[in-house]
């Protein structure tokens, strides 16, 4: 049996990034650089108005008063996406509107609210500081600089960024694509009723919605009936159609178990099987003909937990990210935590983590049987309770994993 921390090593050391791809910016959000965007273009590609009002030459205002207010001639209306056919002479201006470029020899903007209109002419009572109102061309990217650099996840503003200098696709690593494979006969769809024995088919939900928000994209395979021939035409069919498959159930030493057979069958690579951890022991991973698999056990949160502390990391590298890992702190456990009897297994157990003060306080989020989901639903973090610990007490100090935070490593 492997460890925990051996089994995420093996499991990291045996994925490799996806090639990158030019990729439309719609599709990119959250996707991750694989080289360095260096910027074509200079941004704003010309000087232009920050308000609407009038473009001016600050000179002919420089003794402006209420007293002996500036008239000037209004040459022209500049809407935005427009180009002045007038310089801007002295003793004139022209109305112009916000992202208009800035017309020749005029040199600030006085914001409409500032001027009274009079017929051909407006009226304006205070000078204009030289350059007011007015943004320059190149002020915020300069052809030639670095824009974002190799590694970066594309968030709006890059995406932005990206826009305005006229890339409108960005060379991202593409999304994973999980096939997920629910096996056994007791199961039907959320749809269906059950007959007598079934239940229905939720880790196909909490799995597909898991890999979906990890930024992957997942491909539900029609679930698969207890038999050798379907659990090998289905891994076929996730095989094609994937570059990640995940198998769930069937991977214990049940008899109607086929998946580790027909992956030996296949000749697939079994890089480990079984692992010290409780729930999910029966988690293996093989590497067939280059496609990673997960056998992830049946068990509701067995399910979850392996795909978060497992399937997501290795994810997050094929996708190109630096950081793989949840934040993991040192919590103070509060309740009560026993294993069943000592069995060598680090326990994830399910808790509600809160800060207090510099601290981080975690309890059970509910019972910690491998199927019930609904402490699953109420948790945000894991606790490790360690292998050789039998129980956790009031105020212990834990190791956990921040399971809704950003990672950090
Ligand atoms: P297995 O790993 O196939 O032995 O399944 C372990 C337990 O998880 C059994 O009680 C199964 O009924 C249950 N189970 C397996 N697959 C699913 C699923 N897709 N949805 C809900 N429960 C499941
Ligand atoms: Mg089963």
């Amino acid at each position: 049996m492997t460890t925990c921390s051996d089994a995420l090593r093996l499991i990291l050391d045996s994925v490799v990034p996806l090639p990158a791809r030019p990729t439309p910016l719609f599709d990119a959000l959250g996707l991750v650089l694989a080289e360095r965007v260096i910027s074509p273009e200079t941004v704003p590609p010309f000087t232009n108005s920050a308000m609407d009002g009038y473009a001016v030459r600050a000179d002919d205002l420089s003794s402006a008063m209420a007293a002996s207010p500036a008239l000037l001639d209004v040459l022209a209306d500049l809407p935005a996406g427009s180009v002045a056919t007038h310089e801007v002479a002295p003793g004139t201006a022209i109305r112009i509107m916000t992202g208009a470029p800035l017309p020749a020899d005029a040199d600030s903007v006085v914001p409409v609210e500032a001027t009274t209109s009079e017929g051909s002419r407006v009226r304006i009572t205070a000078p204009v500081k030289r350059g007011a109102n007015v943004r320059l061309a190149g002020e915020d990217l300069r052809e030639g600089e670095e824009l974002l650099p190799s590694g970066f996840a594309l968030t709006p503003a890059a995406l932005g960024i990206l826009a305005s200098v006229g890339l409108a696709q960005a060379p991202v690593r593409p999304r994973v694509r999980v096939a997920i494979l629910t096996t056994g006969d007791e199961l039907v769809d959320a749809s269906a009723r059950p007959g007598p024995g079934q239940i229905r088919d939720s880790n196909v939900q909490t799995m597909c919605g898991q890999a979906a928000a990890f930024g992957a994209v997942p491909i539900p395979i029609p679930r698969v009936p207890d038999t050798r021939e379907a659990v090998t035409a289905a891994l076929n069919r996730a095989r094609a159609e994937a570059d990640v498959v995940v198998t769930n159930g069937g991977i214990s030493v049940g008899d109607y178990d086929f998946i580790k057979a027909v992956l030996g069958d296949f000749g697939a690579r079994e890089v480990f099987w079984k692992v010290k951890q409780k729930p999910g022991g029966p988690l293996g991973f093989w590497l067939w003909d280059g496609t990673p698999v997960f056998g992830i056990p049946g068990n509701t949160v067995a399910a979850m937990v392996c795909m978060e502390e497992y399937v997501r990391p290795a994810l997050r590298k094929m996708m190109g990210h630096g950081r793989l890992l949840r934040p993991e702190v040192t919590a103070v456990f509060e309740g009560e935590f026993r294993k069943s009897a000592p069995d060598g297994k680090v326990h994830l157990i399910r808790v509600r983590a809160r800060r207090e003060g510099d601290r981080v306080v975690v309890s059970p989020s509910g019972p910690q049987g491998s199927g019930i989901l609904s402490s699953m639903l109420r948790s945000n973090a894991l606790a490790l309770v360690p292998a050789d610990a039998l129980a956790l007490r009031a105020g212990d100090e834990v190791l956990v994993h921040l399971i809704e935070e950003p990672e950090d490593r």
